[in-house]
């Protein structure tokens, strides 16, 4: 009898919803519980099958919104209630017994370590987005308390480690030779999956350019790992990479992790990022590496580069000074009050998307979201009503001047310096005004009054 006893065991609980909690992440519950005791009601909440649940915890482990609680049934607690009596150490609780399965994951997350940053180049000069991402690198790498390195892939390119140290890196991963000398998707992927199945790092980060594109992409669906695109912020949090992105059109900022998987990759817009100062001579770590391609891995033969730059064309991200219109200029060639203006700045003309689809300025001078993220000096903005996809291509200029006829508009809420009027006056008011101070005549002008970003100042 006494035996019969001793084999009761401790019960563990069962899953329930604490009303109100749940915001319908999406169903990670249901995709964890492996007895199958989950299904989604039409307002995307757990209904919970308690004769299914075992206990096990998952869903609650991974319930973004901590709606999710363990309790016991009456039945369970009589069970409970009877071993206290008879075995009061078997009714204890234990210390949360660790799912097998975490375990793994978490002795699998704890090999990788470091903060990778591939540098971009194209015969031998660096995209100055691989500079923008050491910097963010750096800030990441001393949170987690790990090592930055960057990865340089190129024919005769050891000379961008030596500048990888000067940005922050202390070791550089260097795969040198003729059959990398120009970008080719399976040469550079397979070297960067050698590297990293190697190495191990934790984040690994690439500019989100065309070719960054295509290179985390490929890399991250060979490692099966998490990939998250044009990310606008990049932080630690419980050592996980946070990865902050527009979504649903710009309308939200999502804030992705890669929770499972190894490494955590991301890709980022140049300008984004603050370029870091230049440490000047640095030391730092060359680790070069041979990497052993098939003949078919180097199928693909580049015969002719062709740029499709023209003439004349504006490189609008790198410019330090935008005087950018939109729809309020209502049509092409009232642009030239802003082309005025521009010359006296020595600015570049920019606009928002409506501009571009009304046909008034070309599409590579377009900001924002599927546009050029610009972090300029001085951003003028002409007649732009500061839609959500407008502001993340321009919210970190160093100061935002907004022109408006409209004094709710919301790029007042980013501006610096807001002007509330008719800007086919205001802005040839301030091209006439430049002119003036620039022949010394002194006179009186528009008066522009400072405020804070964010409170509506005019
Ligand atoms: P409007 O919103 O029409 O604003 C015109 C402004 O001009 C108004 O505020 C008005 O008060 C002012 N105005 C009118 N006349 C005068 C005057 N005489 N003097 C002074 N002010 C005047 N937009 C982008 O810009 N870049 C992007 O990259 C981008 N990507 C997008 C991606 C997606 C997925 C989606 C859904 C949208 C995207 N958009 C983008 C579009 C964006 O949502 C807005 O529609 C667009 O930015 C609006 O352009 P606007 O400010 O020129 O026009």
């Amino acid at each position: 009898m006494a035996e019969e006893k001793k084999k009761i065991k401790r019960p563990l609980g069962r899953c329930r919803l604490i009303p109100g909690k749940c915001i319908a992440c999406g169903a990670r519950c249901q995709a964890e519980c492996r007895p199958g005791a989950i299904e989604i009601n039409d307002k995307g909440e757990p209904i919970i099958d308690l004769a299914k649940c075992t206990g096990c915890r998952r869903c609650v482990r991974i319930c973004p919104a901590e709606a999710l609680e363990m309790f016991f049934t009456p039945e369970e607690q009589k069970i409970l209630d009877e071993l206290a009596k008879t075995a009061p150490s078997a009714a204890t609780p234990a210390a949360e017994e660790e799912d097998p399965e975490m375990a793994k994951i978490k002795a699998y997350l704890t090999q990788y370590k470091g903060v990778w940053v591939f540098v971009e180049q194209a015969n031998g000069v660096a995209a100055e987005v691989s500079w923008e991402l050491l910097g963010k690198g750096k800030e990441l790498a001393t949170t987690c308390g790990e090592e930055l390195c960057a990865v340089v892939i190129g024919d005769k390119v050891e000379s961008l480690c030596e500048e990888a140290f000067a940005y922050g890196a202390t070791k550089a991963y260097l795969v040198d030779g003729p059959e990398f000398r120009d970008y080719r998707t399976v040469p550079y992927y397979k070297a960067i999956v050698h590297l990293i199945n190697k190495y191990k790092p934790s984040i690994v980060l690439f500019g989100a350019t065309g070719l960054g594109r295509d290179l985390a992409g490929a890399i991250a669906t060979v490692l099966a790992t998490g990939l998250t695109a044009d990310c606008t912020g990049l932080s630690i949090a419980d050592g996980q990479l946070m990865q902050t992105r527009p979504a649903f059109g710009g309308n939200i900022m999502a804030t992705i992790k890669t929770e499972r998987t190894r490494p955590q990759m991301a890709t980022v817009r140049p300008h984004v990022m603050p370029m870091p100062a230049r440490l000047g001579q640095c030391r730092g770590n060359i680790i070069r590496e041979q990497v052993m391609l098939k003949p078919e891995d180097l199928a693909v033969k580049l015969l002719e580069i062709h740029d499709d730059r023209k003439d004349g064309d504006v490189d609008i991200a790198g410019a330090e000074f935008i005087v950018s219109g939109g729809r309020g200029l209502m049509s092409k060639e009232n642009f030239h009050i802003l082309q005025e203006l521009a010359d006296e700045l020595g600015a570049t003309v920019g606009g928002s998307r409506s501009a571009v689809e009304a046909g008034w300025i070309p599409v590579e001078r377009q900001v924002g979201q599927t546009g050029k993220t610009v972090r300029p000096r001085i951003y003028v903005a002409c007649g732009i009503s500061g839609a959500i996809q407008h502001l993340v291509g321009m919210q970190d200029s160093d100061v935002i001047i907004a022109i408006n006829r409209d004094p709710a508009a919301p790029i007042f809420e980013v501006a610096h310096f807001g002007i509330v009027g008719d800007l086919f006056q205001v802005v040839p008011a301030i091209t006439a005004r430049i002119r003036e101070l620039r022949a010394d005549k002194h006179k009186g002008g528009v008066i522009i009054t400072e405020c804070k970003p964010g409170e509506g100042q005019k």
